[in-house]
């Protein structure tokens, strides 16, 4: 059997050695690869979002021994918008258990975009966690459950995934809570679909808030390593995450996690990853590491251009597609593992 031609089995077996500066040159040189890239918009459509310093880059790596690599502005924030989708399902599977939250949503990709107001027909419940609608399925259940400090235990949980104290982006709040007439359509539906019963601006409050927690690159990539090392952050020790809720939200991640680009996204890069419209994504190597990646141009299917490059980019070099023939990736990137 030979090796996959996309794997670069040079950097592979360099990285097989594991020094800390052979796996930094697979980052920044990716990164480089990347730098020169205009392509893509800003997104636009929340305004302050659209004031985002276009060029700003950054990536990194953690891996599940708590090491961290980057490249770039990996320490620019941005807001993490979609990318919450992924936290606030895996607080709400580890709070109300897989039968509970899959009866409130469903886990099917929708060929739908992200901001429909639609539900499943089948069901009357939303597609995913993923598209808009059911991620306020989500908040509107843990708004339900947590009460008026919803919002405070969201924020907490992401902090403890990130190793560091976040905190909302003020602004890109207030801009999407004036303009985000879309979402409060999706919220009445919900509402009128017995999704929940309580008053929609009190669950938006949390949604909007979730999308506008500032976040960077290394954030991102330490939260992904929170889910590759089985729900267990590899920074501070906080468990997190059972056993469950991680498997549940890495699957749903890799179907539905990248806008109407997810099966593109599973073929060429073959990782659960979720983006946002801020720039952001995220993405897992079961039980190795995560990927931060932050560059607000956006492409047609609202993915960071430079982020999903950089995505690919790793994958084939270090054997990450998580259906790699050769997979270098599964054997060499566990040698993270054994201590420095
Ligand atoms: N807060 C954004 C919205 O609901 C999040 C969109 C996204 O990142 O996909 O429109």
């Amino acid at each position: 059997m030979t090796a996959s031609p996309s794997i670069n089995t040079a950097e592979a077996n360099a990285l097989a050695s594991q020094t800390a500066a052979e796996i930094e040159y697979i980052v920044i040189s990716r990164h480089n690869q990347m730098l020169a890239n205009r392509d893509g918009e800003v997104a636009d459509y929340i305004p302050e979002l659209a004031k985002v310093p276009a060029d700003q880059f950054g990536l990194a790596v953690a891996s599940k021994t708590g090491q961290i690599f980057s490249a770039g502005d990996a320490q620019a924030t941005f807001t993490i918008q979609s990318v919450s989708k992924v936290y606030t399902f895996a607080m709400l599977l580890e709070l109300v258990g897989r039968e509970e939250v899959y009866d409130l949503v469903g886990v099917q990709p929708s060929s739908d975009p992200f901001n429909t107001i639609t539900l499943d027909p089948r069901t009357n419940r939303p597609f995913n966690p993923m598209v808009n609608a059911g991620a306020i399925a989500v908040c509107g259940r843990l708004r339900q459950l947590l009460g008026p400090s919803a919002f405070d235990e969201v924020l907490k949980l992401f902090s403890r995934a990130a190793g560091r104290p976040l905190e909302v982006d003020e602004k890109v709040f207030e801009s999407e809570r004036e303009t985000g007439h879309r979402n409060r359509a999706i919220g009445h539906l919900l509402r009128a679909a017995g999704v929940y019963d309580l008053p929609v601006d009190e669950v938006l409050d949390v949604y909007f808030r979730q999308c506008s927690i500032k976040v960077n690159a290394i954030d991102l990539a330490v939260m992904g390593a929170t889910l590759a090392n089985l729900g267990v952050n590899p920074r501070n020790g906080e468990d997190l995450f059972g056993l469950d809720a991680v498997r549940d939200t890495l699957s749903v991640m890799f179907t539905c996690g990248m806008y109407d680009g997810a099966g593109d996204w599973a073929s060429r890069v073959g990782l659960p990853a979720k983006s946002g419209v801020g720039g952001g994504i995220m993405a897992v190597v079961n039980r190795q590491i995560g990927i931060g990646v932050f560059s607000p141009r956006l492409d047609e299917a609202g993915n960071s251009v430079r982020g999903k490059m950089c995505c690919i980019g790793l994958s084939e070099a270090l054997g990450l597609h998580a259906f790699d023939a050769a997979n270098p990736g599964s054997s060499f990137l566990k040698g993270l593992a054994k201590p420095a």
